[in-house]
């Protein structure tokens, strides 16, 4: 109940048989169902929308996963008019109703744990553990929000005006959490919300707000609209009944948005070109497992990977330190995500140019530690690369490629090395792997990141004990994070209207 503090949701136990039989059924019933087809809902009404898209497994490339509805202007229209006619009953429904609802989300979707995870597995190729530990932060982000407004006593005496209808655009790479936390946050606050989801997992988004509609939020206050990223998406972006847009998505797109509409209130969490950083002092071990984790889980597809190690010289030329790092990234197995224990799996689609590259080429000085090579004939599946020699100045020091390539920047000591960390237009998150309490204070100080994290993987933000969120191009917006105590206040604008405190 909402009396009871906030705690964090437990991945499910691996180690148990029952569970892997659990998933791996659910998983195998997912990947022979017949391909569904989506529909478009508006103000409750499923429909077939203007055109059809076909949703792929980039475990199967060139195989249709399923087929979802693309709404055209109209679709967009109704959405928006139905959007509008909702806000007055859902904003007086009140704070306590709402948050009830809102509580109630967590519980539903803990009940369809496994459906979600079947259903990103086959849509965004999320490894099955990936997926679940998604769950638990959509779980926690219902548990979380729904607690905000009761514990901000500083709002006492303000009256919370919401800013009406909020846009969410997500991305693919957590296609169930990250546009669960927006919707979450915004309603909330009291805003009626248009889910615009990301095209390439539109599934997984479809089975996520069934969850929130079942649990009591009204159809006509959230609205599912698929819808192509041209000019009728712009035309949603940048209309004028949409009192904010939350995006998670690169730095370009932001720009993009903004472009259109210069003073749209957008809150963005963009870019990363994330490093940790390895002193001589850090324990081995430790370090090698946790940049594993940071740099190949989800394939590297996460805007919180580690893409970088900026590594104290000692340990950078150690032999034996490079020799444990390769066998570890090459000992995680790179296979298709229906297959339960693979950890590196498919990327969402074939590589762009900058992944190509950094896949596929040196530049000078670099070289490989680790070789990644296209398997199974599917350009989709890469299994991990590390570069050696990357350089402060070099193109993939400050590229962000979103895959599974790793480089290794040598640096002459931790002054040095937090130089070339803060050196980045981004400043998502950054790590530091080091045993001496001195290193550790000295980097904390310096670092320029949002989210900074200290002998632990720098992916994983969890909910309330590491709100996330973004520095410099990675944010756009006051900032607040994701998870974190001032979220949901973002969705409103506040008035002091003469009543007694
Ligand atoms: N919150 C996620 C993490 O901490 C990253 C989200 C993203 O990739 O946008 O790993």
């Amino acid at each position: 109940s909402l009396d009871e503090p906030f705690h964090n949701e437990a991945d499910t136990d691996w180690s148990l048989p029952h569970n892997v039989r659990w998933a791996r059924e659910r998983v195998e019933a997912m990947r022979k169902a017949e391909p569904t087809f989506v529909p478009l809902q508006i103000g409750g009404k499923s429909t077939p929308g203007s055109a059809t898209a076909e949703g792929t497994d980039p475990s199967r490339p060139g195989q249709v996963a399923y087929r979802h509805a693309l709404g055209g202007p109209e679709d967009i229209e109704r959405a928006l008019q139905v959007a509008v006619s909702s806000r007055e009953s859902w904003k007086n429904l009140g704070w306590p109703a709402r948050a009830e609802i809102i509580a109630k989300v967590a519980s539903i979707i803990a009940s369809r744990r496994g459906e979600a995870i079947a259903t990103m597995v086959l849509d965004a190729g999320k490894a099955v553990m990936e997926a679940d530990a998604e769950l638990s932060e959509a779980i926690d982000f219902a548990d979380y929000y729904a607690r905000s407004f009761s514990r901000e006593g500083a709002f006492d005496g303000l009256a919370c005006e919401p800013l009406g209808t909020v846009l969410v655009t997500p991305p693919w790479n957590f296609p169930y959490a990250i546009p669960c936390g927006g919707i979450l946050a915004a309603l909330a606050a009291g805003n009626t919300v248009i889910l615009k989801p990301a095209p390439e997992t539109v599934l997984t988004a479809w089975e996520m707000v069934n969850c929130l509609w079942e649990a009591g939020v009204p159809r006509d206050v959230l609205q599912f609209l698929p819808c192509p990223d041209n000019e009728i998406g712009r035309s949603l972006v940048t209309d004028p009944r949409i009192g904010a847009v939350v995006l998670t998505g690169a730095y370009e797109t932001a720009r993009m948005f903004l472009s259109w509409k210069p003073e749209l209130r957008l809150f963005a969490e963009t870019s990363g070109k994330n490093a940790l950083v390895i002193t001589a002092s850090a324990d081995p071990d430790l370090a090698v497992k946790d940049l594993v984790k940071s740099a190949f889980g989800h394939a590297g597809q996460k805007c919180s990977a580690a893409s970088l190690a900026i590594i104290e010289a000692e340990l950078y030329d150690d032999p034996g330190f490079r020799r444990r790092l390769r066998d570890a990234a090459a000992s995680l197995k790179t296979g298709p995500s229906w297959e339960y224990d693979s950890v590196v799996t498919t990327i969402i689609r074939e590589p762009g140019e900058a992944l190509h590259r950094a896949l596929t080429t040196l530049d000078s000085g670099e070289e490989w530690l680790l070789e990644p090579e296209m398997l199974n004939g599917n350009p989709c599946l890469w299994s991990p690369g590390i570069k050696l020699g990357v350089t402060p100045d070099s193109w993939f020091r400050r590229t962000e490629c979103f895959g599974p390539v790793l480089g290794l920047v040598r640096a002459n000591n931790l002054d040095h090395a937090i130089r070339i960390q803060n050196d980045s237009d981004f400043g998502l998150t950054g790590g530091i792997h080091a045993l001496d309490p001195a290193e550790i204070d000295a980097w904390r100080d310096r670092v320029e990141v949002g989210n900074a994290y200290i002998n632990r993987p720098i992916t994983g933000a969890i909910v309330q004990r590491q709100p996330f969120g973004g520095w410099k191009r990675s944010c756009f917006g006051p900032g607040a994070k994701a998870g974190g105590p001032n979220y949901v206040s973002l969705f409103a604008t506040w008035q002091n209207n003469g009543l007694p405190q």
